[in-house]
């Protein structure tokens, strides 16, 4: 829509000016330090940082309602970088030019509700977001266009020559990582650090595609954590992991987005997703507790974070009932299907931490809690959702899973609706599914296919056929009738059609 034919009082609004300042506020001793520079952790005590905007108050003060109306309008506006995960720009990162802003198609991923068949295997109403939608087919996506426009306005302004932007990655980090750096072409380059053999070929191909410079590491994503920050402590490198805390502004857009899809009437949800290294979980609570401070909420939704048996820290963390008796342990994983979430020692721990407490204190009553589910559930879960009209990978197969835990364990009250994170398209995870239908899980993932759930493609070899089509040797004239005669019987056969007539 034009923006003559806005009512006026959205008209002012519509397009926003960055204003007010960010500023890295620690969440170890409480510092905070200004945003020329990219910070990772805080280079007081070496805590990991948020970003805060210092003028709160005067999102506040604008009031709920505006908000909600301005957020709806802007719907109908079309202007590039506002159509993304920017439509909620004063909550995200208002400190960045619009002209910096890059836009590739990411955010306001759709909910799909379950069928009723899905509906009742889960015993509980619910939707997916599908995140796997996204312009890299994951929810990083949110994060990197954040932190990307970020690194193109500070290049900009700074005069920085050609940055290298670096990070460690499962798979979907470092494929939404070089696809923004490439869209930003000569200004930026990009490097990405795998554990070798841990990402399906599918993640391996995205950052090759995208021209990044593609580094493989001998171990598991920890390690290949702790040497992106080595590196980005000693050299001049942008990282572009969940530390960096741009990234998790870009991801509080899935909270601000599911607020705005339920007109803003979330108190009766349940949000539900797969906790890895915990950037994404954090960014959740973050971003709906702005809406509930902005008054652009009322009621907070409950959060349910998901771990898998066989990476599970956080889940473990929680099993203590009394704050003050909790010790954080890292654990050491064993293979996990839900392959993106499969780490030991998740680097946003304090953040979740801190959230928590904040949330549940929002909230005046917990809100936050985290299921443990097992390999064979979160496997079982994808296929069969993808069997009723979903697309979800693996970590939303996690969250299904999860689900179906908060149900037995009681903690979805009755009533509740959950809105379930699918993450990542369904086709990067497609070797797990290969494997569950193949019967070739190694016995560590402990996984045992579902007879009923395998799937394989069957090839028609009806009797009596000598000769097929070959490219360059067509089947021409009475041989070619005869392939498509007993073709067609051989298929009707196997599905046993009935004759017409
Ligand atoms: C990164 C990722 C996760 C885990 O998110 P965290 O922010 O690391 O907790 C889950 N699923 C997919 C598909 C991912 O790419
Ligand atoms: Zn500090």
């Amino acid at each position: 829509m034009k923006l003559h034919r806005f009512p006026k009082k959205i008209r002012e609004r519509l397009v926003p000016e960055p204003f007010g300042t960010m500023r890295y506020q620690c969440l170890g001793c409480e510092e905070s330090f200004g945003i020329e520079r990219l910070l990772y952790t805080c280079p007081a005590c070496g805590s990991v940082l948020m970003l805060r905007h210092e003028d709160e108050e005067s999102l506040v003060r604008v009031g709920g309602e505006v908000w909600r109306d301005l957020f709806d309008y802007r719907r109908m506006l079309n202007h590039p970088p506002l159509k993304g995960i920017f439509r909620y720009y004063e909550f995200i990162a208002p400190v960045i030019p619009l002209e910096e802003i890059v836009y590739l198609g990411e955010g306001h991923t759709p909910l799909v509700e379950a069928n009723s068949t899905l509906q009742e295997l889960a015993g509980a109403s619910f939707y997916f977001k599908n995140d796997g939608l996204n312009p890299s087919a994951s929810f990083k996506d949110r994060g990197m266009a954040c932190a990307l426009s970020y690194l193109a306005y500070i290049a900009e302004k700074e005069h920085l020559e050609s940055p290298l932007a670096i990070c460690a990655s499962t798979g979907d980090t470092s494929a939404a990582a070089a696809l923004y750096a490439s869209y930003l072409g000569p200004l930026l380059k990009s490097a990405v650090l795998l554990p070798k053999g841990k990402v399906t070929p599918q993640q391996l191909s995205q950052p090759l595609g995208s021209g990044a410079k593609v580094l493989e590491i001998q171990g598991l994503f920890d390690d290949c954590m702790k040497v992106v920050e080595a590196l980005a402590d000693q050299y001049h490198v942008a990282l572009l992991n969940s530390k960096n805390s741009w990234r998790i502004l870009g991801q509080e857009s899935f909270s601000f987005e599911i607020a705005q899809d339920f007109d803003y009437e979330v108190g009766d949800k349940a949000v539900i997703l797969p906790i890895g290294n915990a950037g994404n979980i954090t960014a959740v609570m973050s971003g709906f507790l702005k809406f509930h401070r902005a008054g652009i909420i009322e009621r907070l939704p409950r959060i349910i974070g998901v771990q898998s048996s066989h990476a599970d820290p956080v889940y473990r963390y929680y099993l203590e009932p009394e704050p003050h008796r909790r010790r954080f342990r890292p654990v050491s994983v064993k293979p996990s299907v839900a392959q993106a979430a499969m780490i030991g020692n998740p680097v946003s721990m304090p953040r979740v931490i801190r959230l928590v407490e904040d949330y549940n204190e929002a909230a005046g009553a917990q809100r936050v809690f985290v299921v443990q589910v097992s390999e064979q559930e979160v496997m079982d879960s994808m296929i069969l959702a993808n069997r009723n009209g979903h697309v979800v990978c693996t970590q939303g197969g996690e969250s299904l899973a999860g689900l179906k835990e908060a149900v037995r364990r009681g903690i979805l009250a009755r009533g509740e609706t959950a809105v379930l994170d699918s993450t990542a398209h369904m086709l990067k995870f497609a070797s797990f599914q290969e494997m569950y239908f193949e019967d070739r899980f190694p016995p560590e993932f402990e996984v045992t296919p579902d007879p009923g759930l395998r799937n394989a493609p069957l090839e028609v070899r009806p009797p009596g056929l000598q000769r097929y089509p070959q490219p360059g040797s067509p089947l021409e004239g009475e041989e070619l009738a005869d392939f498509v005669e007993k073709m067609a019987e051989e298929i009707a056969r196997i599905l046993g059609l009935k004759r017409k007539g």
